[in-house]
C-alpha cells in the first residue's frame, strides 16, 4: 500500500486562508481586529524562532500582533502584572505565554492568570475541564490541527480505534479526549504501557505524540491506517554535510508509509497546523467575545 501523504504545510495554508477571510469580515462589518499578544520570557533560541513566526502569521492573516519580550529573571508578579494586563486590553483577544518558562516560574499558576476566554492554547484549567465535559472551550492547538486533518481525510472517526501514543497535558491527552469527543474507541499509551507494538498495531488511528525519534516502526501499523505523527526530533546529519541536521519525527516514516493508508511527514505535517491553529483559535476567541458567530470548521 502506498500512503496519501497529508500535506500539513498545504491545510496550515488553507487554515490561514479561511482566518483571513474571517478577520476581513469582522474590520468591515463590524470595525473589529483580533489581536493576539505572546509573552516571551528569557532567550531560549527554539522560543524565539517560534515566537517570530507567530508574531509574523499574525500580521499576515490581518490581526493585531503584540509581542512582550522580558528577561529571564523576570520575577512571577511582573510577569503575572504583564498577563492581567493584556486580560483587561479589550483590543487583546488571545494571550500566548511561551512555554517552557524558566524554572523559578510556577508554570501552572501563569497558565491559569490568563484569562479562559483569551486563553488561545487551551491549558487553562477551566478549559481542560470544559474539553473533558464535551462543552465548548479553547483547544489546544496541535491536538485541534491533528483531529482537522483526521476530520478532512475520514470525514467521520466515529467508531474508529484510535491509539495516542503519550500523555502529556499539552498533546496526548487533549488529542485523546478530541477523540473521545469525535466517537472514536480511544486508548492512551505511555512510558508504561505493556506491549505497545500490540497495542498500536489494533489502530486505525495512530497519533505519535513521544518526542524518541523514529520510534514507531512501520510493523507496528496496521495496513491502511492513518498515521499522525506529532514528534519533532532534531538529529544529527553527517550525510547532508559537516554540522547539518535533519528534523525526523517519533515514527519511522519510510516503513509506516509502506503500510498506512495515509500518514503526516515530518517535517511539513503536524507542525504548520499548530500555528495555523492558533490563529484560529483567536479568530475563534474574538467573535465569542464579542457575541458573534463563530468560524465554521475552525473549532473542534
Ligand atoms: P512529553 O515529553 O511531555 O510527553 C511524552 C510522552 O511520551 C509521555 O507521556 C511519555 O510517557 C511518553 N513516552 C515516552 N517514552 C515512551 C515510550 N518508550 N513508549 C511509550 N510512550 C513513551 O512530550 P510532548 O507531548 O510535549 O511532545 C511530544 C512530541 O511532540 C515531541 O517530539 C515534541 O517536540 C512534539 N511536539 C510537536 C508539536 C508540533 O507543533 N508539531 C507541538 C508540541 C509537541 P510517560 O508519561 O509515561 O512518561
Amino acid at each position: 500500500m502506498t500512503a496519501k501523504i497529508i500535506d500539513g504545510k498545504e491545510f496550515a495554508a488553507r487554515v490561514r486562508g479561511q482566518v483571513a477571510e474571517h478577520v476581513t469580515r469582522l474590520k468591515n462589518d463590524h470595525g473589529i481586529t483580533p489581536g493576539l499578544a505572546v509573552v516571551l520570557v528569557g532567550e531560549d533560541p527554539a522560543s524565539q524562532v517560534y515566537v517570530r513566526s507567530k508574531g509574523k502569521m499574525t500580521v499576515e492573516v490581518g490581526m493585531k500582533s503584540v509581542e512582550h519580550k522580558m528577561d529571564a529573571d523576570t520575577s512571577e508578579t511582573d510577569l503575572l502584572k504583564v498577563i492581567d494586563d493584556l486580560n483587561n486590553d479589550p483590543d487583546i483577544h488571545g494571550i500566548l505565554c511561551q512555554l517552557p518558562l524558566p524554572k523559578h516560574l510556577d508554570e501552572d499558576l501563569i497558565i491559569n492568570s490568563i484569562s479562559p476566554a483569551k486563553d488561545v492554547d487551551g491549558f487553562h484549567i477551566s478549559n481542560v475541564g470544559l474539553l473533558g465535559t464535551g462543552q465548548k472551550s479553547m483547544v489546544p492547538c496541535t491536538p485541534l490541527g491533528c483531529l482537522m486533518m483526521l476530520r478532512d481525510h475520514h470525514g467521520s472517526i466515529s467508531g474508529m480505534d484510535a491509539v495516542v501514543i503519550g500523555r502529556s497535558n499539552i498533546v496526548g491527552k487533549p488529542m485523546a479526549q478530541l477523540l473521545l469527543n469525535d466517537s472514536a474507541t480511544v486508548t492512551i499509551a505511555h512510558s508504561r504501557t505493556k506491549d505497545l507494538a500490540d497495542v498500536v498495531r489494533r489502530a486505525d488511528i495512530v497519533v505519535a505524540a513521544v518526542g524518541r525519534p523514529e520510534m514507531v516502526p512501520g510493523d507496528w501499523i496496521k495496513e491502511g491506517a492513518t498515521v499522525i505523527d506529532v514528534g519533532i526530533n532534531r538529529l544529527d546529519a553527517p550525510e547532508k554535510g559537516e554540522g547539518k541536521t535533519k528534523l525526523v519525527g517519533d515514527v519511522h516514516y519510510e516503513s509506516c508509509a509502506a503500510r498506512a493508508g495515509a500518514i503526516t511527514p515530518v517535517p511539513g505535517g503536524v507542525g504548520p497546523m499548530t500555528i495555523a491553529c492558533l490563529l484560529a483559535n483567536t479568530v475563534t476567541a474574538c467573535c465569542r467575545a464579542n457575541g458573534l458567530d463563530e468560524p465554521e470548521g475552525l473549532t473542534a
